[in-house]
């Protein structure tokens, strides 16, 4: 596919008169062409229009055809082959079978959303049958199913060019949920953007759907990305990124005459606790395991390991030996663009000068011309976590600090001084239960994923993952961003009083046409 550097606004390709925007290949600092010219305030008008008008057809359309136009999507983003591989990684850094997986992930992502919305559950049909004979009153006729909240505006992470952007899990479920969608696509990987958003474009019309069911625009976040949040046709955001860009969009929306949900996923250091037994026996098995996870993907994963928190003692001393020769053996590697490197080499020089803050172990220096990283592993006591509320910054890269603590205590006390987090993890053997029972609570208060024995890093697509966490890991922590219930973001109920059989939605029909498995009367009743 040759790239045009032209958005998509419904059915066409509308070329940006804004300031022409480059991709840059990070590894050698070079512009890539084409350009990508914003969007302005108009393009914003026409897709958030187009969106507008698609939503009650598209929301209507049957949930066979909304599952197949997923399905295709997923077949056309393959379609593309190698070359949208070759272009993710020129614009991003990131190696080819890296990026293989990741595409395998974002198609997966497609086909289960199609198969959440073959299921039906999503739409929570409930019916509470009238009863006329009940006294003292008679009970109306209820029922009750989930409707697609309207247009939705998804800006994607630099991160996973993939799996977090375009056709992305906020795309997919929203989607999924019957919402119109526009992206708002990040300018570290427009030429990406551009492909799979073509085969998000093809698919709208395969399948005959209104042409404002999607449209992709370029431009500034702060620009175009604050219009389109301000627009009132949109009905509600989804956002991964920092927790500055994710801050100004919530008060965008919240600034509105008419307040929408903002859903965005922003900053977590996915703290390790390392409790004693499981630390006596495998400090050195799980320090070798902790530094391959900090530096996957050069530590640029939402749920990268940067704490880790133990009791002080020579298990713990063990530990942080073995992490600091783990690190230094590991090489430098680039970032996926020039400002996440300079926003990493300026978070790690803060944490390398600070006072409370010793260098356990670093790998290869760093480069600042390829935008390559170098990891680093740092140590501290809990007297001093406790105190400096700086050295709990994410530092968005391959960093991580070890806390160590006076005792169980005190662990539970760093463990309560956290902020929101996608992920909390456990090394425990059967002697470490106690300790872990009594932490459960604040982990459960603080984050969205509790893992035993294993790394936070690589987050499983399905219907039981959580991808979500408390503020600041999100600005909602009622929900998640990655699995089968991301499409609840998007759905908001409605309840039908007495309404006639025939003006039900099919989900809820007395005759059950779909054949779901509803609840009735309070009872979950399979389909007879
Ligand atoms: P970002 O700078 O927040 O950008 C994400 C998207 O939001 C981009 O399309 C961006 O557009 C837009 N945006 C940013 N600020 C905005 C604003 N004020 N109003 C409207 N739109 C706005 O995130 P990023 O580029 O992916 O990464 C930068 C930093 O975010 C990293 O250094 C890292 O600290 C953090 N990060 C965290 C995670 C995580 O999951 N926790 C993931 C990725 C990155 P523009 O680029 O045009 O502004």
């Amino acid at each position: 596919m040759n790239l045009t550097g032209s958005m998509l606004i419904g059915a066409s390709a509308v070329r940006g008169s804004g300031r022409d925007l480059y991709a840059i290949d990070p590894a050698r600092g070079v512009k890539l062409e084409p350009a990508f010219p914003a969007g302005t305030r108009d393009d914003v008008e026409r897709a958030a229009s187009l969106a507008q008008a698609a939503f009650d057809t598209y929301r209507n359309v049957p949930l066979e055809t909304r599952a197949k136009f997923l399905e295709t999507i997923a077949e056309n983003i393959l379609a593309l082959g190698d070359a949208l591989i070759e272009r993710t990684h020129l614009e991003t850094g990131l190696p080819l079978a890296r990026l293989q997986g990741e595409r395998a992930r974002t198609v997966g992502q497609l086909r289960l959303f199609a198969r959440v919305v073959r299921d039906g559950y999503f739409l929570d049909a409930t019916i509470d049958p009238a009863q006329p004979e009940r006294q003292p009153l008679p009970r109306v006729d209820l029922r009750l199913a989930n409707v697609p909240l309207g247009p939705v505006v998804v800006f994607g992470a630099s991160n996973f060019p993939l799996a977090f952007s375009v056709a992305g899990g906020d795309t997919a479920s929203a989607l999924a949920a019957g919402c119109p969608v526009i992206v708002k696509a990040h300018n570290a990987h427009p030429g990406t953007a551009e492909m799979v958003g073509r085969a998000i474009q093809q698919a709208v019309a395969t399948h005959g759907l209104p042409e404002g069911t999607f449209s992709l625009l370029f431009g500034a976040g702060n620009e175009i990305g604050t219009a389109l949040a301000e627009h009132p046709a949109v009905k509600a955001i989804g956002f991964t990124g920092s927790r500055r860009g994710g801050l100004a969009l919530l008060a965008a929306a919240n600034a509105r005459p008419e307040p929408i949900p903002v859903y965005a996923e922003m900053s977590s250091i996915n703290p390790v606790f390392l409790l004693p037994a499981a630390l006596s026996a495998r400090a050195d098995a799980i320090a070798q395991g902790f530094v391959d996870s900090l530096v996957m993907g050069v530590g640029q994963f939402c749920t990268n390991p940067g704490l880790v928190i133990g009791i002080e003692g020579p298990d713990l001393e063990r530990f942080r030996q073995a992490a600091a020769k783990a690190v230094e053996a590991k090489g430098a590697a680039t970032m996926l663009t020039p400002g996440i490197f300079s926003a990493y080499a300026d978070g790690e020089a803060a944490l390398a000068g600070n006072a409370c803050v010793k260098t356990l172990g670093r790998g290869a220096a760093s480069d600042p011309a390829a935008s390559a990283a170098g990891p680093v592993v740092f140590g501290t006591d809990a007297d001093r976590f406790l105190k400096h509320r700086e050295l709990e910054a994410e530092v968005f890269g391959p960093a991580s600090l070890v806390v160590a603590c006076k005792d169980q205590a005190q662990v539970r006390e760093v463990a309560e001084h956290l902020e929101g987090q996608l992920t909390a993890t456990l090394f425990l053997d059967a002697a470490d239960e106690a300790d872990a029972r009594a932490l459960l609570p604040v982990l459960e208060r603080k984050a969205g994923r509790i893992l035993a024995n294993g790394y936070p890093t690589g987050v499983e697509v399905s219907h039981a993952m959580v991808h979500g966490g408390p503020f600041p890991a999100t600005s909602n922590a009622a929900t998640t961003s990655v699995g089968a219930t991301a499409i609840r973001r998007f759905l908001r109920p409605v309840c039908y009083q007495n309404l006639p059989d025939a003006l039900l939605p099919d989900w809820i029909k007395q005759a059950n046409p779909l054949g779901l498995t509803r609840l009735v009367d309070g009872t979950l009743t399979p389909a007879a």
